[in-house]
């Protein structure tokens, strides 16, 4: 919870506690009733609860965004065919089907990317959007599962209001190349992107790089990839893509287990914090399998919310 001091109450928390104290997830019950139910959207209902048990975090719901705000990034003809269906085939461009809920639903989960990424940007702390970052979707349609492309829309968001460096940290197992197509040329935009599956793969180049990685070197490629961001102090805001369907029980690789994923989101917030960089992370891939129900998924995106308050110096239990 938030306070002010005022005259009366000298003993009320300040920013610098709550920046140990508080981080804000954004989460609303919106982001998930689509008309399509899918793992992608679907899991934050099971997220949600796991991180209201957690100290140091509170559930905050955001603003929807308006369909004007999906214009800085996708056409014009793509965002009329998610408001009224037509035509089909590009209103379900997603993968996963077109219903009238489907936009509401993808208005307030790209508003909840939004409101974390300007609080981390305005107040310099970590924040979660318990939406997905949906980085396949393109300006023109959507791509494997993704509807409307939160990341890059934040990272324009973030740039007009005066940052001049957002880096997108894309660990989900696919590459993200929606959102380089969204942000094709746009300066002030960065990503860094480690897969362990070449779909939606992109050149790199002096602002984007890509490494498809290996359960071997997963987490050396991680490091590796941090390591060579050039003056990290600089960046203004990170929008960290947290996916965990690199998990070898979530849809990802044998030999990238629990543990590697632990080590993982301690290696970027260990980064983020030395760099002394606010991150603003969002849900990504990861989904049920014969081994792992939605629960479990909800467990492994929880490991981000726990590497996030160790970084910020709040005990685990
Ligand atoms: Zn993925």
């Amino acid at each position: 919870m938030r306070h002010e001091n005022t005259e009366h109450d000298q003993t009320t928390t300040t920013d610098t506690d709550l920046t140990v104290g508080t981080s804000l997830a954004f989460h609303s019950p919106a982001f998930t009733d689509t008309g399509v139910p899918a793992d992608t959207t679907t899991k934050a209902d099971h997220v949600a609860p796991l991180v209201d048990d957690q100290d140091g975090w509170e559930l905050v719901a955001p603003e929807p965004v308006g369909p004007g705000d999906l214009l800085t990034v996708h056409d014009l003809e793509y965002v009329d065919a998610l408001i009224s269906g037509d035509p089909l085939w590009l209103a379900q461009s997603n993968g996963i089907g077109w219903d009238e809920r489907l936009l509401t639903a993808v208005l307030a989960s790209t508003g909840g990317v939004l409101a974390a990424v300007v609080r981390s940007l305005e107040h310099g702390e970590t924040t979660a959007s318990l939406s997905s970052g949906l980085h396949h979707a393109r300006p023109g349609s959507g791509e494997g599962y993704c509807t409307v492309n939160g990341l890059a829309i934040a990272v324009r968001a973030a740039l007009e209001l005066g940052a001049t460096r957002v880096l997108v940290l894309d660990l989900d197992a696919h590459c993200g190349g929606g959102t380089v197509d969204c942000l094709d040329g746009v300066r002030g935009f960065e990503q860094v992107d480690v897969s362990v599956n070449s779909f939606d793969h992109y050149a790199s180049t002096s602002t984007t790089e890509l490494v498809v990685s290996t359960p071997e070197d997963y987490l050396e490629d991680v490091e590796r990839a941090l390591g060579r961001i050039d003056r990290p102090g600089s960046i203004d805001v990170v929008i960290y893509n947290a996916g965990m369907d690199p998990h070898e029980d979530a849809g990802g690789l044998p030999g990238i287990t629990t543990a590697t994923i632990e080590r993982r989101e301690q290696l970027v917030f260990d980064w983020a914090a030395a760099a002394g960089v606010p991150v603003a992370f969002t849900l990504a891939g990861g989904y049920r399998t014969s081994r792992l129900d939605l629960d479990g998924v909800a467990e492994l995106h929880l490991l981000t919310f726990l590497a996030a308050s160790r970084a910020a110096g709040r005990r685990v239990g």
